[in-house]
């Protein structure tokens, strides 16, 4: 249920009204507005019509159902949008009017490679570090990632650069080590419904890029967000990869259509990776760009020195200059759509 409290309520109102949801079993989520704030009631929703009689109170204004089955991520519970705020000052804002850009291998080789992709693609206007060092690989026999020398490397990019970090946690007892090195933890398409997995990242005090599952429906992914939020993290940026269709000419169907529906059911920030989204680095410049007209908050792109030698998913990397020349391009696009770059 949604409390909407009056506009002149003070903080011992809403205190008092956050009491009275605990004492009915729920757990209040306050989100404090601009004029009015606003208290999500979330718990199980058997008995949630005796939450109605708080409307009796002299400070609440109405007392109304959340129709969504996700809640704490739908627009009904807060109209404004999500910030994201990652690394040091000045911190870099996802969901704000800049079209925030993480770039970098797919999986952390060495000490030069991500050494050498971080200084370039902070040249060219990324304003975070990706890079793999716990690796979902579909083989037991490929690269699995260099795993805390990986995370290692990459706190000494991050160090050296200046650039926030984002990389992948696959497991619930790996998430404080990754937390450790890393500014934002990402969950892979694989573990979209790891709930476990949600839980722990729930509790953790990073934000979270929650990338959607290659066979996960657009309200499974939010309920998905939803175990992070309800979990206390209220920092979740969501990730569209692509998804399994019968098309073989991509490595995925990048489904553009989700930025929309998504920007109208959720406040959360919304990144396009058009990397995995398409599997050939020949479609990622054009589909970068369509990402950000759709209404993207950002984008998620692989960039390596050498694509030939790459240890995983070099076909759909870009090299350094091709990286420069994608960022000229979608900083036009993001003009003309009245966001900065
Ligand atoms: C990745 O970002 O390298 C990755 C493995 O992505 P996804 O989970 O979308 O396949
Ligand atoms: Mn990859």
């Amino acid at each position: 249920m949604i409390i909407v409290l009056k506009s002149g309520a003070s903080e011992a109102d809403v205190a008092d009204v956050e009491g009275r949801i605990r004492a009915m079993g729920y757990t209040p989520h306050t989100i404090h507005g601009e004029l009015r704030n606003v208290i999500g009631a979330i718990g199980d929703d058997r008995g949630k019509e005796r939450l109605r009689s708080l409307e009796s109170l002299e400070c609440v204004e109405s007392v109304t159902p959340i129709l969504q089955p996700f809640k704490l991520a739908s627009r009904e519970v807060k109209r404004g949008n999500t910030l994201v705020r990652v690394g040091s000052v000045p911190q870099t804002v996802i969901g704000g009017r800049e079209i925030v850009v993480m770039a970098g291998p797919c999986s952390v080789e060495s000490r030069f490679q991500v050494l050498d992709v971080a200084h370039r693609v902070k040249a060219a206007g990324a304003r975070v570090l990706r890079g793999g060092a716990f690796k979902p690989r579909t083989s037991p026999y490929a690269f699995q990632g260099l795993e805390e020398e990986g995370l290692k490397l990459l706190a000494e990019a991050r160090r050296e650069t200046g650039l926030p970090v984002i990389t992948e946690v696959m497991e619930p007892d790996k998430v404080d080590v990754v937390a450790e090195h890393s500014d934002i933890l990402q969950i892979g398409a694989r573990n979209v419904q790891n709930f476990s997995l949600l839980r722990r990242v729930g509790e953790a005090g990073k934000p979270v890029l929650l990338k959607r599952g290659m066979s996960t429906s657009i309200q499974e992914w939010l309920l998905s967000a939803e175990y992070v939020l309800a979990g206390g993290n209220p920092n979740v940026i969501l990730c569209e990869r692509g998804i399994r269709t019968f098309e073989t000419a991509t490595r995925f169907t990048l489904d553009l259509n989700a930025v929309p529906v998504l920007k109208k059911l959720t406040h959360l920030p919304v990144v396009v990776d058009p990397s995995h989204g398409t599997g050939h680095w020949e479609y990622v410049e054009s589909m970068a760009m369509a990402g950000v007209a759709a209404g993207a908050d950002g984008l998620l792109i692989e960039v390596h020195p050498k694509p030939e030698e790459a240890l995983s998913d070099g076909p759909q990397s870009l090299k350094p200059d091709k990286f420069a020349a994608l960022m000229g391009r979608v900083r036009k696009i993001a003009q003309a759509v009245d966001r900065d770059l």
